[in-house]
């Protein structure tokens, strides 16, 4: 199971879909906003299929699903870590939260357009997402999407605290990368070795698709 939201850990719900204002040129609100960690991940498994900067939306990136053929669009980014025709899934970066284009602050403007990619024929990103469609705080460790290949990759946890992904179940291994805490992870193989005093899980990080070890008390 994986998270079908564009970012790890705690986050805000800053404006709802389909708010009504004077803001917006269709009346109402044709994303959701998102305030919270820096980097943003694609939400389905999908090709780029348009980067680039607009004045209200900033620096964006449009994302075609593979299996519904609908547009997902990350807006107001400080970065973009795609290129055009690129195929994404749920654990790859795509880019960096940011401020650009018509915004008051910092957020992700994340918005999913039906086939047509017209402006205001959208689908709900909260129902997407699984998430209430309100403002409020919310930790993607709480939010599973059911999705019967996602399932198959493992079990979704999060850090507890920051720790180490390691090449081989032991503290002993030379090559480890370290996590930070509220980073999401598929628990792909539980108890493959006791090592050093710990258990050891074999793990796949979400920031970025990687594969190893780690101690087992270090998520929850
Ligand atoms: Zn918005």
């Amino acid at each position: 199971m994986a998270t079908n939201i564009p970012l790890t850990g705690k986050f805000q719900v800053t404006c709802e879909y389909k708010r009504k204002g004077t803001a917006w040129i269709s009346g109402w609100h044709t994303g959701i906003d998102l305030v919270g960690s820096d980097t943003i991940y694609a939400t389905c498994d999908g090709v780029v299929t348009r980067t680039g900067f607009d004045k209200s939306y900033g620096n964006f990136i449009v994302v075609k699903d593979n299996q519904t053929g609908k547009y997902h669009w990350y807006c107001h980014l400080s970065r973009i870590d795609v290129k055009l025709n690129q195929t994404v899934s749920r654990v790859s970066k795509i880019g960096v939260m940011g401020a650009t284009g018509n915004v008051t602050g910092k957020h992700l403007h994340y918005e999913i357009r039906n086939a047509s990619n017209q402006y205001a024929d959208n689908a709900d990103p909260a129902q997407y997402m699984g998430i209430p469609n309100k403002v409020g705080s919310y930790d993607t460790a709480n939010y599973k999407i059911n999705d019967g290949q996602e399932e198959a990759k493992g079990t979704l946890k999060t850090l507890a605290r920051s720790t180490n992904l390691r090449n081989e179940p032991t503290t002993s291994s030379s090559e480890k990368t370290l996590y930070i805490e509220n980073t999401t992870l598929y628990v792909l193989q539980a108890g493959v070795a006791t090592a050093d005093g710990y258990t050891w899980d074999k793990v796949r990080i979400r920031v970025n698709g990687k594969e190893g070890y780690m101690i087992n008390k270090n998520y929850k």
